[in-house]
């Protein structure tokens, strides 16, 4: 397929916020395309040339790509920076420039898709000295070979800003519709997703080998397995009513880790799939001092440690730590454990679907005893007072909660079911868990806040179903200045002139921010609402957080699609006012 045709089916893509719209303009572009373009394809319609969890980056910043811009179009930055402050876009600029230069060729002339993205790949791949002299010749040549509408998608790539409004289970659609004229593949392509994480290489297996490869295609070290996560339920009562013996264990409230070893070779992955291994060097030589074995991908929580109080530190501070320049003297000031709690695969095998027991032992006889790498304690409860036990020392010992594991169930990528079961502390008048929410937009406030830009946030939660984002309350009290300005800073690079393409919501706040920043929000209670759109569905209202506050930014380790759902917060709302612990 010629790029100029990708670029006609990202402008219709664009257009549309319908989600059947897109889905139909995924089916007819996958259609269209070869085999050997389909992964290709499916990365750069995220804006990307790998999977998330590859970090494959141009490495261009808006001045390089204005300097690539320059070049093409035989003009200067200043020429281009001009033109970029009118339209706020610069694949806007690339687009006008292209226009009336003498440079650029017809559509029908642009090279194909296959092409261009290899030519990306290698600029990314650019290093050492004068690496971003080339970078932008390179990408200079490109340009000079594009029509003006391929231009301009062509800028949005380095700069982070192709936002065709398509998330994961869009795509999921898209190929199931191209290749059964229905959703009837979804299920199986879903579950490929899960256990490989690589949208890419599913597109890529489904049209050269078909669906039946898709089923084939599992766990491997080296892949990002989607991380099994927990329900919630009120009581030990009610844990133990569901899950009939539990395994229960502390909830440490620290880093999620995804350690995959091969060899001498140690990745370790994020709970949103990033490829943290730069940040955790002590886990890394942990695990490669710890497991002797040749494969292994195991899940822990990594708590940084102060030896001289003998405290584990919360979540933030092993943010805090993970910002500082010098990795190496904060792994030695402030080490971290990582508490393992579960094993996906051990020698070559997958071992997810083996029961919890099962794993559990395989996962004892896995990690040799030393410092870094400990086993999360566990004690089995058939009583609810044994469960509690384990909760109030959870507590005592300032930690949030426990987690209650199902004995006979297998380890389910990417699902939120009752396999596992959070309870954890609450204050009177607070809901148990917190909601974590993405930020759509911020309403100016008046007097000493609006000097931040900033009055109130407009935030919403995740509908999966329709992989949208819809609003579900305004946060204005309760902000520190500090974290006024950090609002502004994280936002920034969002900010959209018009509603994003995957926002829902009836109240209009003053600016509009792309769904990206995720923040932690606890709240005392979730109420029905007339104007907020979460839940909302024809005549039934909508749910609101009431007296929401901000805990914590989470786009460390969070997706905006790993932000709680709809469904949660429905279930959430059917919970509340049950007590973790009889009075
Ligand atoms: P989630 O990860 O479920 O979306 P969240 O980020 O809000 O939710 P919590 O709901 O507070 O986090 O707790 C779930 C997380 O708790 C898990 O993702 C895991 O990182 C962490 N965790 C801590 N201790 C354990 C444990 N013993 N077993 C499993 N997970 C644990």
């Amino acid at each position: 397929m010629l790029f100029s045709e990708l670029a006609v089916y990202f402008s219709r893509l664009e257009e549309t916020t319908k989600r059947n719209a897109l889905v139909e303009i995924l089916a007819e572009l996958f259609g269209k395309t070869p085999p050997d373009e389909i992964a290709s394809t499916t990365y750069l319609l995220q804006g990307r040339l790998a999977p998330f969890f590859k970090p494959v980056e141009i490495g261009m910043g808006e001045k390089y790509v204005m300097d690539a811009i320059a070049r093409a179009y035989e003009t200067d930055r200043d020429e281009v920076r001009k033109r970029f402050d009118r339209l706020g876009d610069i694949g806007a600029a690339a687009r006008e420039m292209a226009a009336e230069s003498q440079v650029a060729p017809a559509p029908e002339h642009t090279p194909e898709v296959r092409e261009v993205f290899e030519r990306l790949t290698g600029i990314a791949g650019t290093t050492g000295a004068g690496s971003v002299e080339r970078k932008v010749a390179d990408v200079a040549a490109l340009l000079a070979r594009l029509d003006p509408l391929s231009a301009m998608y062509l800028c949005r790539v380095p700069v982070g800003r192709l936002r065709l409004g398509v998330g994961d289970p869009t795509i999921l659609d898209g190929y199931s519709f191209a290749k059964a004229g229905d959703k009837s593949l979804r299920k199986r392509l879903e579950r490929a997703y899960n256990e490989t994480s690589d949208l890419g290489l599913i597109g890529q297996t489904l049209w050269q080998q078909g669906i039946e490869a898709v089923d084939a295609l599992t766990i491997r070290v080296g892949n990002p397995v989607r991380p099994a996560l927990a329900e919630r339920l009120p009581s030990a009562d009610a844990i133990l009513a569901k899950l009939g013996r539990a395994a229960v264990e502390k909830k440490f409230d620290g880093f999620r880790c995804q350690v995959h070893k091969l060899g001498d070779e140690v990745k370790i992955y994020s709970r949103n799939l990033e490829d943290m291994t730069g940040m955790f060097p002590e886990i890394a030589q942990g695990a490669l001092k710890q497991v002797p074995a040749h494969s292994a991908i195991f899940e822990g929580e990594a708590l940084a440690y102060n030896p001289l109080s003998d405290e584990y530190l919360p979540f933030q501070e092993t943010t805090k730590r993970r910002r500082k320049h010098n990795i190496e003297n904060a792994a030695q000031e402030l080490p971290l454990r990582l508490f393992a709690f579960d094993l996906l695969y051990a020698d070559g095998e997958n071992i997810t679907p083996l029961p919890y027991v099962e794993r559990r032992e395989r996962l004892k006889g896995l990690i040799q005893p030393d410092d870094t790498i400990l086993l999360s304690e566990e004690r089995i409860a058939t009583e609810p007072s044994e469960l509690l036990e384990v909760f109030n020392d959870a507590i005592q010992g300032g930690l949030e909660g426990i987690m209650a594991k199902k004995l006979d169930a297998p380890y389910q990528a990417g699902g939120r079911n009752f396999n596992w079961v959070k309870l954890k502390r609450a204050q009177a008048g607070e809901l148990q868990d917190t909601v974590d929410c993405v930020i759509i937009g911020y309403i100016y406030g008046r007097g000493k806040r609006s000097a931040f830009g900033v009055g109130a946030l407009l935030v919403g939660v995740y509908d999966p179903d329709r992989d949208v984002f819809r609003s579900i309350t305004k946060i204005g009290t309760g902000l520190t200045d500090a974290e006024w300005r950090e609002v502004r800073e994280r936002c920034e690079p969002y900010i959209s002139e018009e509603k994003p393409a995957r926002v829902e919501s009836i109240l209009q706040p003053s600016v509009w921010v792309e769904p990206e920043v995720v923040i932690e929000v606890l709240a005392d209670e979730i109420t029905r609402s007339p104007v907020h759109t979460a839940g909302m569905n024809g005549e039934k209202q909508g749910y609101a957080l009431r007296f929401p506050r901000l805990i914590s930014f989470r786009d460390a380790d969070k997706r905006p699609e790993d932000s709680t759902t709809v469904g949660e917060i429905v279930e959430m709302y059917g919970q509340q006012g049950a007590k973790a612990v009889p009075a």
